[in-house]
């Protein structure tokens, strides 16, 4: 079954069988994503992962969703337009309290999916705050981080990137009418110099990196590369839900 909180009633909230639902909070972030994708790209695009997963596990799982989170962590972004952000306590103290409102109503099973790369860090440092204070538990997951082999085998950039081929490929697939086509077909390749291993971290002004707001080149980003990576990340995340509730229940 398929639930959105904010669509019951107190009461229908109070008569779920709370031992058999997750809760789930997808969270993205409103930021610049070049000038060919929207500033709500991040949020959309995990929002719909999160509910066609929950669909496609409907019959084994209760899954009740709440509205996506649309502020991330992106103070890298905020030298382009429109780009908003909270800071590192803020970010890490909302999620902590919106995941301790729905433990409050006696939810003790919880999971975080993450849209937008800024958060990555912050959500496990909620998570864990939570799992430390409370005997719920709080799973925190990036959908891209789920799917690493299938980036790699299906994309040229390798990569989730920012705005390049992956992300314009699921834009084109969820939202095309919300991509710039004209902005797209001119976008030239913009090539990070990351001499860096992907497990090391290290904070970058976006603004240094790409003075388009891009990464990679969005017009290698297509229709059916986006159904490819969209069905996939559903796939990963669908699993992930029946994974958790085994390994809670299992406890
Ligand atoms: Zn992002």
């Amino acid at each position: 079954m398929v639930k959105y909180w904010t669509k019951l009633t107190s009461l229908e909230v109070d008569t779920l069988d709370r031992s058999n639902t997750i809760v789930v909070l997808p969270v993205g972030s409103t930021e610049q994503n070049g000038s060919h994708l929207p500033l709500e790209t991040d949020t959309k695009i995990v929002e719909k992962i999160v509910k066609e997963a929950a669909v496609s596990i409907q019959n084994e799982l209760t899954i009740l969703i709440l509205p996506a989170f649309w502020v991330g962590y992106s103070p890298h972004h905020m030298d382009f337009a429109g780009s908003i952000t909270l800071n590192t306590e803020t970010y890490i103290n909302v999620i902590y309290e919106i995941c301790q409102s729905v433990i409050h109503h006696g939810f003790r099973k919880v999971v975080i999916i993450n849209g937008h790369g800024g958060n990555t860090n912050h959500i496990k440092v909620a998570a864990s705050k939570i799992g430390v204070e409370t005997d719920s538990y709080v799973l925190a997951a990036s959908y891209w981080e789920l799917m690493q082999e299938e980036i790699q085998k299906y994309t040229q950039e390798k990569t989730i990137g920012h705005a390049g081929e992956a992300e314009t490929s699921l834009q084109l697939y969820l939202s095309p009418d919300l991509v710039n086509e004209n902005e797209v077909a001119t976008a030239k390749e913009i090539k990070e110099n990351d001499f860096l291993p992907p497990s090391s971290w290290l904070f970058q002004n976006f603004s240094a990196l790409t003075k388009k707001g891009y990464l990679g080149q969005p017009s290698r980003g297509n229709k059916e590369l986006g159904k490819i990576l969209f069905n996939t990340a559903v796939k990963k995340v669908a699993d992930l839900f029946l994974d958790f509730n085994k390994q809670i229940d299992n406890h």
